[in-house]
């Protein structure tokens, strides 16, 4: 069996500050064959949470020379407000464009003003959700029911959910399983098992598995739980690498 954490935050993000070295020495200890550091860059305000992807691409491909296992990511968040984006760093060495909504309008995330029903929350996350999938040159979605990590209750819109998967599955990209409320003690995965069987059913298959790791102990937590939980239901693991999807299996 080969595994891959496909979701991990190095230095380059301002709220982890693991070196690539120390990140390549974990991932070998728990046997993680692929390990792609995906650090934040996010399009929606937000001080200090961007990086200069040529310099981040030089300095890793160097270190790819040292750790072959290494793929170059980032977990670009609200693409659908500049999708002119990824295009423009379409012709730079990274491996994976991981799309990721944090924010959704004053709802949801730092900006968010007074208190919704959590309704109202799920409802506008998964609307920007799907005008990322619908506009954004991105090769997988992370952690697609994320407001569940803040909320008290679960709703899924199954109108709106579905329509994001029919897209991902038309448009080829994969599904994250995000194995980071697996480490808050909750035993639901992220998206909710419910929605990867329902991705599954409409015939989807790409899945990655990633930590979401923001500390260097966490580097390759649950990979092997998410792998196996993709393949239970008939979906396939696998990482990318120049932006094509190699599976694992
Ligand atoms: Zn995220
Ligand atoms: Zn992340």
């Amino acid at each position: 069996m080969r595994l891959a954490d496909c979701h991990i935050h190095s230095f380059f993000s301002s709220d982890a500050t693991a070196t690539i070295e120390d990140i390549a020495a974990v991932a070998s200890k728990r046997h993680i064959d692929f390990f792609t550091v995906s650090d934040h860059y996010e399009i929606w305000d937000h001080e200090g949470y961007t990086f200069d992807p040529e310099e981040r691409c030089s300095f890793l491909v160097e270190k790819q020379k040292l750790f072959p296992g290494l793929l170059i990511g980032v977990e670009i968040g609200e693409p659908q407000e500049n999708p002119e984006l990824l295009r423009q760093w379409k012709h730079l060495s990274f491996d994976l464009f991981l799309g990721s909504i944090h924010v959704a309008g004053n709802v949801f995330g730092p900006h968010s003003e007074g208190s919704f029903p959590d309704e109202v929350v799920y409802r506008s996350y998964f609307s920007e959700v799907k005008r990322m999938v619908e506009t954004a040159e991105i090769d997988a979605v992370a952690h697609l029911d994320f407001p569940r990590r803040y909320l008290g209750s679960y709703v899924i819109p199954w109108d709106i959910v579905d329509q994001i998967l029919a897209i991902i599955i038309e448009r080829g990209l994969a599904l994250e399983i995000n194995t980071s409320l697996w480490r808050k003690g909750v035993s639901a995965s992220m998206p909710d098992e419910a929605i990867l069987r329902r991705y599954a059913e409409l015939g989807g298959k790409r899945i990655l598995t990633g930590s979401d790791a923001h500390q260097l102990e966490d580097v390759g937590d649950g990979v092997e739980r998410a792998f196996h939980l993709a393949r239970e239901l008939g979906l396939t693991p696998g990482f990318y690498r120049q932006h094509e999807f190699i599976p694992l299996v």
